[in-house]
């Protein structure tokens, strides 16, 4: 058996849901059951309605590009990703415009503000650690 994912091993904040149910292939998200409010970054207590019942979900992660950038030149950790990448924020209207980070894979031809992607669960490695991450792939795209 490998060793654990780094964020498998680190998932005592509020968001700790998010990384077991990602290391395990999923996308987990939180909603408060208060009010009904999806939460991102995680909460342990909502901002709302002040409930502390924060429910986790299974989400389809599907989405449009809020925003993206491309990287040209590596920075420290980030050895193992190849150069170019392009890192997205994407925008899950399902989940009430919570939004998302991940690297794009695949072709990039199409890729604009507003443009439909799907991810799928991968991992990477940073610092010689793997944690469990997000890659996306616009919408119609072949990959
Ligand atoms: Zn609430």
């Amino acid at each position: 058996m490998s060793e654990p994912m780094l964020a498998v091993r680190h998932t005592t904040g509020a968001d700790g849901p998010y990384w077991r149910a990602l290391a395990a292939g999923r996308v987990e998200l939180p909603r408060c059951a208060g009010c009904g409010r999806w939460h991102w970054p995680a909460v342990f207590r909502c901002g709302e309605c002040g409930s502390w019942d924060q429910q986790w979900h299974a989400v389809e992660p599907e989405g449009t590009v809020f925003s993206w950038t491309r990287t040209w030149h590596a920075f420290d950790g980030s050895e193992k990703i190849g150069l170019p990448f392009v890192s997205l924020v994407v925008e899950l209207p399902q989940c009430g415009g919570r939004r998302l980070l991940g690297l794009l894979e695949g072709e990039a031809g199409g890729l604009r503000i507003g443009a439909a992607v799907r991810a799928r669960v991968a991992e990477t490695e940073i610092w010689g650690e793997r944690i469990p991450a997000l890659r996306w792939t616009l919408s119609g795209a072949s990959s």
